[in-house]
């Protein structure tokens, strides 16, 4: 974790936040390199989820919502964390923390309590009484600050797709059930206890989709999103099966409107913790919402309450784990082997020797004709080797050099960030060459 950490700031991927000031408890800024991952990782998944589906529309809904939304989703009066202190050493847990004890599931027991163990101090059975913590940050909009003017930023971007419902199928009369409406947003969230790098974080970035169903159909619909979500997983984000757990979570544990909930977790360096979620909601949230039944099959004229099963991605902890997937040291170099669709650059064009005026510009001809179509680095700073090395640690899967050899046969070197190996391609088949190895 360290050295995903270390390289993350080297590199410019991820570094802290407001850093000048002292950063922001656990805040984080996508620097030139980071934001290009995390971008691509949004557009293969968009790409996938909705571009090539015909029963998926995607929205972009506002972060503010009018605070109704909150009320009758449940979160004004469900979301909260309780917390307990240890006496001993005042330090400050989430329930769920302390090995043992989860409030929220079993009732509070003084005797029980007393036999718990403080993960901090490791003294025994001194905490407080629970405490509930509200999880939605607040702020007010316009000038006046009062009761009436107070909002919250969003804790999760599912409901808009509910709030938004009867708009889509309005505008949208072909869509029947099943479908999907699919968001990638920021959502909110004052944790208690962030940590772990971009794991958890105060503000963070999801994929999500609402899938709209038949009731009697959810068992298979289930099904289907979580191979699905297995697929991209393995297919798009390259994560090796032995690194994921699918956890069956409990009545009791599940979210009160979850009839069915799987964590998708990861084995992190710092334990098996949640990657993605896929949960049953049955209709609780468009019953919230609507009174009257929001929707009219378009061909049968059937009126029913759709279901829904809804899959979530977090984008931040995507990012954390193909970094940590990808993360390779071998004996002369650092490797970053992310499936290269997703990596920051598809190329970089070197010039054997900066010094010599017509290898430049060759070298900077290609760079500027790859770049109309693929993020491409240039770099003509000291030897070949070490600009190599500069690339594998970033990812770049193709480095192109450009020597003596192509001014005379329009050829340049291409080396494989994978294997090091290099080989001789036609400077007029670069562009198609690495379009073909993005598809694989
Ligand atoms: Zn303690």
């Amino acid at each position: 974790m360290d050295k995903i950490v270390s390289l993350c700031k080297r590199r410019g991927f991820v570094f802290p936040g407001s850093e000048i000031y002292g950063g922001l408890s656990n805040s984080y800024d996508y620097g030139p390199l980071g934001v290009e991952l995390k971008n691509n990782i949004k557009k293969v998944w968009w790409e996938r989820f909705v571009h090539r589906r015909d029963d998926m529309v995607g929205i972009d809904a506002a972060i503010i919502m009018n605070p109704k939304v909150w009320e009758a989703s449940g979160h004004v009066k469900e979301f909260y964390d309780s917390l307990m202190q240890c006496k001993k050493c005042n330090s400050i847990f989430r329930d769920d923390e302390i090995p043992g004890f989860i409030v929220r599931h079993d009732k509070y027991d003084a005797g029980k309590v007393k036999d718990l163990t403080c993960p901090e101090c490791k003294q025994k059975g001194d905490f407080t009484s629970p405490t509930l913590f509200s999880l939605m940050f607040e702020t007010n909009l316009g000038p006046v600050k009062d009761r009436k003017s107070n909002v919250y930023l969003r804790p999760e971007t599912a409901q808009a797709m509910f709030v938004d419902f009867k708009q889509i199928l309005d505008t949208n009369p072909r869509l029947k059930i099943p479908f999907g409406i699919a968001q990638i947003g920021k959502a909110f969230r004052n944790e208690v206890t962030p940590g772990n790098f971009i794991f958890r974080t105060r503000e963070f970035e999801m994929m999500e989709i609402e899938y709209f169903i038949r009731e009697k159909e959810w068992k298979k619909w289930f099904d289907y999103w979580l191979d699905e979500m297995k697929g991209w997983l393995r297919d798009d984000l390259g994560i090796s099966d032995e690194n994921l757990e699918f956890v069956e979570i409990p009545e009791g544990e599940r979210a009160h409107y979850s009839k069915r909930t799987i964590d998708i977790e990861y084995q992190y360096p710092f334990g098996q913790k949640e990657l993605y979620g896929l949960a049953y909601r049955t209709d609780f949230d468009l019953k919230a919402h609507f009174k009257e039944l929001p929707y009219r099959d378009p061909e049968t004229g059937e009126e029913f309450w759709p279901h829904v099963v809804e899959p979530t991605w977090g984008v931040d902890r995507s990012v954390l784990v193909v970094l940590l997937e990808s993360y390779t040291e071998e004996k002369d170099r650092v490797v970053l082997r992310l499936p290269p669709k997703l990596a920051p650059y598809k190329a970089a064009v070197f010039p054997l020797l900066a010094n010599k005026p017509e290898l430049v510009k060759l070298a900077r001809k290609i760079y500027e004709d790859l770049r109309k179509d693929f993020t491409v680095a240039w770099d003509d700073r000291g030897n070949i080797g070490k600009r190599y090395y500069s690339q594998d640690e970033i990812a770049t899967p193709w480095c192109i050099t450009v020597d003596f050899d192509s001014l005379k046969d329009k050829t340049v070197t291409m080396r494989d960030r994978d294997t090091t190996k290099q080989k001789r391609v036609k400077i007029s088949n670069l562009a198609k060459t690495i379009s073909e190895a993005l598809v694989l």
